[in-house]
């Protein structure tokens, strides 16, 4: 029998794709980075988030969502183009 890595083809669901997934601290980075370029202290839209996170917009919207409802974040997670910033708290989570 040949040896494979695949299960009898089975095709699991993909749990592991959820909002909690995703660290804080990997968007809190990642928006504070694109925060100083290219125009310090501007305010980042939802688009730019999607295109760097390796987890569908989905997922992406709903982090976002559970990070401004715990104060770590500015902005709107409605699905508009967003303008997150980080609040104080963001800020500390990152120090
Ligand atoms: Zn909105």
């Amino acid at each position: 029998m040949e040896a494979t890595t695949r299960t009898h083809g089975e095709v699991r669901p993909r749990k592991d794709v959820q909002a909690k997934n995703i660290p804080d601290r990997d968007v809190l980075v990642l928006i504070e980075r694109l925060r100083v370029a290219p125009i310090v202290g501007r305010v980042i839209r939802l688009d730019e988030l999607e295109a760097r996170l390796a987890f569908p917009p989905k997922v992406v919207l709903a982090k976002l969502r559970a990070l401004i409802k715990r104060g770590l974040l500015y902005g709107c997670a409605c699905g508009c183009a967003g303008g997150f910033r980080l609040t104080a708290a963001g800020e500390a989570a990152l120090v």
